[in-house]
């Protein structure tokens, strides 16, 4: 029988050496395999090959090639006789079972045919071939014939050959396979470290959440801090489980804006942390669209802390409003004062006359002087008064000495515990050996600790603990009044420092103690913050510089 080429003419791609024209029909199917398999790189490619030239050049009903390959799986391929791929051609079950046992090759009986591994009743006769990689079989190439006839001893060996050449091809281009896939496996991991270093270096907090709302991605920042959650515990799980402590209906809203409306959205947030110190936050939700179909696919939630920002803000607008107050106190007092000097020196030369005799015999001279005298003592009080405000609308820089701050505070706590008010009040003064000198107005100082113990004792109405700390921090000095009072709420924070902001009722609290106080500090280039917890108490702190 004319054996047929092992290339069907519409596949050739190799050309037939023509050398090998007039060589047997078996060797130039086997050559003409050999070389067509030679750059073959891929498996699933190679089986397809093998099983098509073996069914043509065999003329067989069916040829199928299975092998299970290591790192890579089950390659099957078959094909039938008008050269057309066959997808459902293997009894899975019986090919386990013959992989077990290995019967022997043909069968073609009654009996055997209830062996057969390829599906279908067109064949009479079934060749097995096995396949031989690394020493063990892996599979087979399954041939069928329509009737024994068309089977001999001479097929036998070709397919044998063809699967020999088909089980070292196979196995190289797996080998092949899976290295490709090694290193574009290495390349995406490299890849994906990458990006996560460069997530993980930003200076915001970060997370990604699919339209599942599962958390894909979880930066470094994310992970510290007071709200933070490590990477381990939120990747892969749904973001509402993990934000467990916020309202669920509020983060909800926003990512699904976001996802609808696919624009940036800028939230601004505070959060106050245990020790009652308040962050300002600017959280972005910024959604990410597919660059195939446009649609947003991500939400990319950004969080910077913008807490230096707002304070340095807050900071200057206290200081203009202060400013102004000053310039508004400075006015009136000025055009106070003048009438005040006239009225006091109109009473100071009426006394002058009566001492000389002027007013000598007249009805109700005791009281004139008596009068005169109150004039002149109350002018002077306002005198007094106006310069006081005068003194602390505009601070001004006064003498600046080495200070012992361990000093103002024993003093400060002195003045305090001779006040009436505070009468359930503990003091205590806690006064670091090693605290350095600073250069300070030490009556500006001193009013500042004042104001400041002056309100702790107001927020503590029915009693409680007042304490005066002082200790070395850095190139500072650290003065801290401690209350165990009513504490501020987060939304009063940013206001206390106002001029004229108060939560006390009308003659009591005159809203200037905490303006004053930050005035006279930051006049001396130091800082003033505060702390608080409702209800538990509140901590104001002074840093003094301590070379200034
Ligand atoms: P005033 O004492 O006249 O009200 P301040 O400027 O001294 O004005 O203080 C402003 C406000 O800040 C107070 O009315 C009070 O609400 C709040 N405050 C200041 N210190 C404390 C404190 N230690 N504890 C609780 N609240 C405080
Ligand atoms: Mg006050």
């Amino acid at each position: 029988m004319p054996f047929p080429s092992a290339i069907r003419p519409q596949n050739r791609t190799i050309p037939i050496q023509s050398g090998l024209k007039e060589t047997p029909p078996e060797l130039r199917f086997i050559s003409e395999l050999g070389r067509s398999l030679l750059f073959m790189v891929h498996p699933k490619k190679v089986a397809c090959r093998v099983a098509d030239a073996i069914q043509a050049g065999v003329g067989a009903e069916l040829c199928a090639f299975v092998a299970e390959l290591e790192n890579i799986g089950v390659v099957s391929c078959a094909f039938d006789q008008k050269g057309e791929v066959v997808s459902e051609f293997l009894d899975r079950g019986r090919f386990e079972k013959w992989l077990d046992l290995l019967p022997p090759q043909v069968g073609h009986t009654d009996e055997e045919k209830k062996n057969f591994l390829l599906l279908g009743n067109l064949h009479e006769l079934e060749y097995i071939s096995p396949l031989h990689i690394n020493g063990e079989i892996k599979g087979a190439i399954i041939v069928g014939f329509s009737s024994g006839s068309d089977f001999s001893e001479g097929k036998g060996s070709l397919i044998d050959a063809a699967t020999q050449m088909a089980a070292m091809s196979v196995n190289l281009s797996a080998h092949y396979e899976a290295a490709i896939n090694n290193s574009v496996t290495q390349a995406r991991e490299e890849h994906r470290r990458f990006t996560e270093a460069v997530l993980d270096a930003l200076p915001v907090s970060l997370y990604v959440v699919d339209r599942d709302y599962r958390i894909v991605t979880w930066n470094r920042h994310r992970e510290i801090g007071l709200q933070g959650i490590p990477r381990d515990s939120a990747i892969g799980r749904n973001v509402f489980e993990v934000l467990a402590r916020y309202p669920e209906g509020r983060v909800r809203q926003e990512f699904e804006r976001a996802f609808k409306t696919g624009r940036i959205e800028r939230i601004e947030q505070q959060t106050v942390a245990e020790d009652g110190s308040t962050k300002h936050w600017v959280v972005s939700k910024v959604p990410m669209r597919s660059p195939e179909t446009g649609e947003v696919t991500h939400v990319i939630t950004v969080g910077e802390d913008v807490t230096m920002r707002v304070e340095a803000i807050h900071a200057v607008s206290r200081a203009e409003k202060l400013a102004a107050v000053g310039r508004l106190a400075a006015g009136v007092v000025h055009e106070i004062n003048n009438p005040l000097a006239t009225i006091a020196a109109c009473a100071e030369a009426l006394e002058q006359r009566t001492s000389e005799g002027a007013f000598e015999g007249c009805d109700g001279l005791d009281d004139l002087n008596e009068y005169l005298g109150l004039i002149k003592s109350e002018a002077f009080r306002c005198k007094s008064i106006t310069t006081g405000l005068l003194d602390f609308s505009r601070i001004r820089t006064g003498d600046r000495h080495p200070l012992d701050i361990g000093e103002i505070l024993r003093s400060s706590a002195n003045l305090i515990s001779h006040q009436k008010r505070g009468e359930n009040i503990k003091i205590e003064l806690d006064i670091a050996e090693n605290t350095p000198l600073v250069n300070a107005d030490g009556g500006q100082v001193q009013q500042a600790v004042i104001a400041l113990a002056t309100n702790a004792i107001d927020a503590m109405p029915d009693g409680g603990s007042l304490r005066f700390r002082t200790y070395p921090q850095h190139n500072s000095v650290a003065i801290e009044i401690e209350d165990t009072g009513v504490g501020i709420p987060t939304e009063d924070m940013s206001k206390i420092f106002e001029p004229f902001f108060t939560t006390k009722e009308v003659g009591k609290g005159t809203g200037l103690g905490l303006a004053v106080c930050y005035g006279i500090i930051t006049d001396h280039s130091g800082r003033l913050s505060v702390r608080s917890n409702v209800g538990k108490g509140t901590t104001f702190t002074i840093l003094l510089p301590v070379n200034d």
